[in-house]
């Protein structure tokens, strides 16, 4: 246990957060342990879906069981949570075992996918869970099934009962054979500029690594959490009623009420992309994605960011809601 630890270089923003307490969590039989009594008010995966504001009261459990294991040796597997996402993407694929290729290069651990149900380019991490495993505070260990986990659109239990539950594994099916999914964003696209035809997963994984790589800023450089709202969904009246102004409005169709608008247009309609000031704004090549263009404060983000939803609320009737998560308190 560590006091006052600066939380500033295990969060992809780069934001500075001192931690009143700190725990690193290298072994699950830490958790029965004295220092578990206290529900903690971070659980902290790599950083890479948060706003930390100034100080993290309490204490913060930084996740870092980590591991690999084939269950049965054909495409079921069971991760530790601290395992870095990618590594465990790429390693499904070099051992022939495909389905998560369009989840590639989604930065942050294992143990964290499944609190978001994070999702890229037509597909979501809840396709592939069985089960997760959790330390529940005052409970002890349990097993979760998907049911259990009321995985929705970058949405679950553990988001919406934030400290509840600390992930310590979740377990992976990619035994059944899907089909590729090829028509979401630009991979059709990529693997024909790439004279593709008949795409393979590592190809189609190589497709979505270069669409990433060229849309996205590296947060290593300018800091960032990558989508920083969901993509809101609006009655098909409304959307209907924005159709007559903005001919070019883009939907995905829900059901038969609702539809969902790709947020980044919005903000980019609304003028701000590219906006902000010298610390913070929207990345100048997609404005769904809200930079730390250096020396950034949590409450920075947080204020441009209400800045960004009033705009978008005044101009569309459209409400943003952050897909991000902010914990802390400000000076
Ligand atoms: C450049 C960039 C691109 C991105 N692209 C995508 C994308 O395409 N799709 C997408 O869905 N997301 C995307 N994200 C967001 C982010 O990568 C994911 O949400 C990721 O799952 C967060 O993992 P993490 O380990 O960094 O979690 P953290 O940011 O550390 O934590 C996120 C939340 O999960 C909780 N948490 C973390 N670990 C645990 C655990 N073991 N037990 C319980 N709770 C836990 C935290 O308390 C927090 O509430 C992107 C982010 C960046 C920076």
């Amino acid at each position: 246990m560590r006091e006052g630890v600066n939380l500033q270089r295990y969060n992809t923003f780069g934001l500075p957060a001192i931690a009143e307490r700190y725990l690193a969590l290298t072994d699950v039989g830490q958790l029965s342990g004295e220092a578990f009594t206290e529900q903690p008010a971070l659980v902290l995966g790599g950083g890479s879906n948060l706003v930390l504001l100034e100080r993290i009261p309490g204490l913060t459990v930084h996740v870092l069981l980590s591991g690999i294991e084939s269950t049965d040796g054909n495409g079921r597997f069971r991760v530790r949570a601290g395992t870095d996402w990618n590594q465990f993407v790429r390693y499904t694929l070099e051992r022939g075992c495909p389905g998560m290729e369009n989840l590639i290069l989604i930065p942050g651990t294992v143990g964290a996918a499944p609190v978001q149900n994070i999702g890229a380019y037509g597909a979501e991490v809840a396709e592939f869970i069985t089960a997760v495993h959790a330390w529940e505070y005052g409970k002890g260990m349990v097993e979760l099934t998907p049911e259990d986990c009321a995985f929705g659109y970058r949405d679950s239990r553990f988001k919406r009962e934030p400290g509840r539950f600390l992930i310590t594994a979740v377990d992976f099916n990619l035994s059944e054979r899907r089909p590729l999914k090829l028509e979401y964003g630009a991979i059709a696209e990529e693997l024909e500029r790439a004279g593709i035809t008949d795409p393979t997963p590592r190809d189609v994984a190589n497709a979505v690594t270069h669409i990433r790589r060229s849309k996205l800023p590296d947060w290593f450089f300018l800091g960032n959490s990558g989508s920083f709202f969901k993509n809101p969904v609006v009655e098909r009246s409304h959307y209907g009623n924005l159709r007559e102004t903005y001919a070019d409005l883009p939907a995905y169709p829900i059901d038969d009420a609702y539809v969902k608008l790709p947020a980044g247009w919005l903000i980019d309609r609304a003028g701000l992309r590219g906006a902000g000031n010298e610390r913070v704004g929207t990345y100048e090549r997609q404005a769904l994605v809200m930079v730390n263009r250096g020396g950034a404060s949590g409450g920075d983000i947080l204020a441009f960011s209400r800045h960004v939803q009033e705009t978008v609320a005044e101009k569309f009737g459209v409400d943003l809601e952050p897909e991000v998560q902010v914990v802390g308190n400000q000076d």
